[in-house]
């Protein structure tokens, strides 16, 4: 349950945001949350327990969208910079697996969106 507890910080993370941004946290509609290829997280998991994890919260009714961001690398030895998708994917250029990972290993709350009330 690994993707339960994210959905809980994601929930937790949306009230702080609203909050901040001086919105009742009813009014969050939709959350976009971008998840990175390397971040070791279920997307199928996190959309099965985002509700469950929402359920007694202000969340209830907002939807969660996940978008998955692709990771690049960089590599060590001849500086080429490729997108992989597994941490063990070697530099297509010269096959070398010294590399550094740019981006792909974290997940962000990217857009939350409010309803408006006219
Ligand atoms: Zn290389």
């Amino acid at each position: 349950m690994h993707e339960f507890s994210l959905c809980q910080s994601v929930i937790t993370i949306v009230l702080d945001k609203a909050k901040s941004m001086g919105y009742e946290a009813q009014a969050v509609r939709q959350i976009e949350l971008g998840v990175g290829q390397l971040a070791g997280v279920d997307i199928e998991s996190m959309r099965f327990w985002f509700p469950v994890a929402a359920k007694d919260t202000p969340l209830v009714q907002s939807i969660l969208n996940i978008a998955i961001k692709p990771a690049w690398a960089h590599c060590l030895t001849c500086t080429h910079d490729y997108q992989l998708s597994r941490f063990y994917d070697a530099c297509p250029k010269c096959q070398s697996h010294d590399k550094e990972i740019l981006t792909g290993q974290d997940m962000l709350v990217e857009k939350i969106e409010f309803v408006t009330s006219e």
